[in-house]
């Protein structure tokens, strides 16, 4: 029974490759329940599609076979041919193992195993002729090697011509007999049981005007590669799928919602605006906030919804422009509610904004988790009545009970610490959607931001505000101690106040306070004279509260803290920050902590302090803080040295992006291309409805089910 018409032809292809996602991998020959599991867990492989995006990391090459007088202690993995003359155990306890030797008529070498030897020793006779495929390392001056694959001639020539694949596998895998091999032959089961032949995924006219293979060229070569220039194809292919899909969704997102979600206009420009603006703003903004302050007022007047990033440096003066922005809303008689993602930084924004308007007649409250009842049972009827017209606040706006009366405008500071689905809630409830201003202070480079971001429209800030001096970084090692104590106690002479800054790394947090309290400790003897505060995430509100009080009022010279000061914590006469232990910290993070101290008009100082064994690409990162004051030269580098999957910020917002194939520091150009063929066809095409694009949006659900959702509303 088959289908003739073109039309019906794709739509089985369709069912086809939905039935790829959809079936369990557990059933395919070989797995079972117990792997199942594991290759769920351990490589997030749930079904016969995922064993199919689950690429090699690397291919050795099996075109040619060594010998064993050639070997050396530098090789690469090699393959050798020849036969076992005998196998000894050796040793006892953990040194137990089993040795073979083997010779191919050149010379022997030991295969060695330190694990499974009764399995070996029941596979393989000696006498036989074996295809050994390994790594050669020495050991005591003579060449051995561990944990060979062997294969008889004929298995050799199924599974292992030329270019032979690696993949990623972990202990827990490898204890499931799930090694690289193994993952190979699962590959070559499911593919022998598909017949080889995969239904498409790019369009026709996609294929067309790329010219790229087929995705079941692809899927074969990246397993099975026949040649280098068949695997470079099929990289190529893989990747430019994975990063068109990407931009195909987010401009397919961001199009919809241009074109669906009508915006509560601001056409007004009036009173609150224009008072504070003329009247009391305290200082001429710069270049670049006149600039951002046009572009959201376009926005906001263009009856479209807006959703920006707004980015800027530590420093540049975001906040500013989003009061500016709030106040467009109360202009036009809507609330605006500022959202930060910690209580200090929720309070110090409330501060900041009261006192900017401070002589103006706008109702401002501030809403976070430790709100008292009492106060909370005020505010709210208050925020659903309109009264309160500026809400600032944490997570603890996003509360089922918070309901605005007409909320117009939501601002998110440091989004990278909100997921999209907490963004999405805030206008969940709100009647109309309002428009959103994401503020970012980390830098996020070019690529990156298409990808995380390709959806909104960016905004900079390119441009610090006057008369800051640009701040000093040194470098120190922990050793010498005393002289740091000396230079901090020069500056707390001259009225300055310091930060000393704890890493504070997930998993090990009770060591990590040990480092800050131990640290407390000697700090309170090493300065006795002056006032030491510490501050971490442990404390009560109250607690912290009184602390930051302490410090910001001048009472305390000296705040130790863990990473809780991080983001936004603005106290001007801070002009040192000291950050221990800086190799454990990420180049955005150590800039972001940077920007604590540079904002009065005093020469500023960081510290880095760091061990004085340092791995290369450790110093080289400390290196590039020490040279360079710019967060997207910072960011751009940070990108270079640790690839996008390590990159902060993409990791903390849980909504990183998990490429499997292309490299967002390596395929830039790629990545526009893609993007530019995704545009040109939804130019064509914008709800991809054409009977030829019907395979794009099938493949967008698939992929993106929820993310389209969110994207709605986000
Ligand atoms: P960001 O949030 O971008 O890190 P802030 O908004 O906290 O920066 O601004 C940093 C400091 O600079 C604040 O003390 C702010 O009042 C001040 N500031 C902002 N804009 C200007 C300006 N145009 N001129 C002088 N100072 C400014
Ligand atoms: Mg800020």
């Amino acid at each position: 029974m088959y289908f003739r018409e073109e039309g019906n032809k794709i739509i089985i292809q369709r069912a086809i490759m939905l039935d790829l996602d959809k079936r369990a991998i557990t059933y395919l020959p070989g797995v079972g329940p117990k792997k199942a599991e594991i290759l769920r867990k351990e490589a997030e492989i749930t079904s016969y599609e995922d064993l199919l995006f689950y690429f090699p990391y690397k291919y050795v090459d099996r075109s040619r076979f060594y010998t064993v007088a050639e070997v050396n202690g530098n090789m690469p993995y090699i393959q050798l041919k020849g036969r076992i003359l005998s196998f000894d155990t050796l040793g006892e306890g953990r040194t137990r193992r089993l040795v073979a030797r083997f010779a191919d008529g050149t010379g022997t070498i030991d295969l060695v195993w330190f694990k499974g030897l009764n399995y070996v020793t029941e596979k393989y006779k000696t006498n036989t002729e074996y295809i050994v495929f390994g790594k050669p390392t020495e050991f005591g001056h003579v060449y051995n090697i561990p944990h060979p694959d062997i294969d008889t001639p004929d298995k050799a020539n199924q599974v292992a011509k030329g270019l032979t694949p690696f993949y990623n596998t972990t202990e827990k895998m490898k204890k499931a007999f799930l090694n690289s091999r193994a993952i190979q032959n699962l590959q070559y089961t499911l593919l022998s049981q598909l017949n080889w032949r995969l239904p498409e995924t790019l369009s026709p006219d996609v294929l067309a005007r790329t010219r790229m293979i087929s995705l079941t060229e692809a899927i074969r070569n990246i397993h099975f590669p026949e040649s280098a220039d068949r695997l470079r194809d099929a990289r190529l292919r893989l990747k430019f799928e994975e990063l068109f899909f990407i931009q195909l969704n987010l401009l397919r997102t961001a199009g919809l919602r241009k074109r669906s979600l009508r915006g509560i206009p601001f056409p007004t420009v009036g009173h609150y605006f224009l008072t504070f603006y003329n009247e009391y703003l305290p200082f001429e903004l710069t270049n670049a906030q006149k600039r951002v302050v046009r572009e959201i007022r376009a926005d906001l007047g263009s009856g479209r919804q807006m959703n920006r990033l707004l980015q800027g440096d530590v420093g540049s003066g975001k906040t500013l422009v989003g009061l500016l922005a709030m106040l467009l809303a109360l202009d036009n008689h809507c609330q605006a509610c500022l959202m930060a993602p910690t209580e200090i930084l929720a309070t110090q924004h409330y501060a900041t904004v009261m006192g900017f308007l401070k002589d103006m007649d706008v109702k401002v409250a501030l809403l976070t988790g430790s709100t008292k009842k009492r106060e909370r049972e005020k505010l709210l009827p208050a925020i659903a009545s309109g009264e309160i017209q500026i809400i600032i606040g944490t997570h603890a706006l996003i509360e089922e009970t918070v309901v605005f009366a007409s909320l117009g405008l939501a601002i998110i500071d440091e989004q990278h610490r909100f997921g999209v689905e907490q963004r999405a809630r805030l206008w969940k409830k709100n009647p109309q959607t309002p428009h959103v201003l994401v503020m970012t202070a980390t830098p996020i480079p070019r690529t990156l931001a298409m990808t995380l971001y390709g959806d909104l429209d960016v905004s900079v800030i390119d441009e610090l505000p006057p008369g800051r001096k640009p701040i000093r970084t040194l470098h120190r090692y922990d050793n010498k101690k005393a002289e740091l104590y000396a230079f901090l106690r020069e500056e707390i002479r001259r009225g300055r106040q310091v930060y000393v800054v704890y890493p504070l790394i997930e998993g090990s947090e009770k060591l990590d306070y040990k480092d800050l309290e131990a640290g407390y400790e000697t700090f309170q003897e090493v300065f006795p004279e002056y006032k030491v505060r510490m501050l971490h995430g442990r404390m009560k509100a109250a607690e912290k509260e009184e602390v930051m009080r302490e410090f910001a009022s001048g009472e305390a010279q000296i705040l130790m803290a863990t990473t809780v000061i991080e983001v936004g914590v603005n106290v001007p006469n801070a002009s040192v920050m000291v950050i221990e232990s800086a190799e454990r910290f990420g180049l955005s993070q150590l800039h972001q902590l940077r920007g604590r101290v540079g904002r009065g008009a005093e020469q500023s100082y960081c510290v880095l302090v760091s061990s004085y064994k340092l791995s290369a690409d450790t110093r080289k990162r400390l290196e590039v803080m020490v040279n360079s004051t710019d967060g997207f030269e910072i960011a751009e580098a940070d990108l270079r040295l640790r690839g996008h999957g390590d990159l902060e910020g993409t990791r903390q917002s849980g909504e990183g992006i998990d490429l499997k194939i292309a490299n967002l520091a390596a395929d830039g150009q790629l990545l526009q291309y893609a993007r530019d063929i995704a545009a040109q066809i939804l130019d064509e095409d914008p709800d991809l409805l054409s009977e030829q694009h019907r395979i794009l949006s099938e493949r967008l659900k698939t992929l993106f089910e929820r993310k389209i959702n969110w994207g709605m509303i986000s």
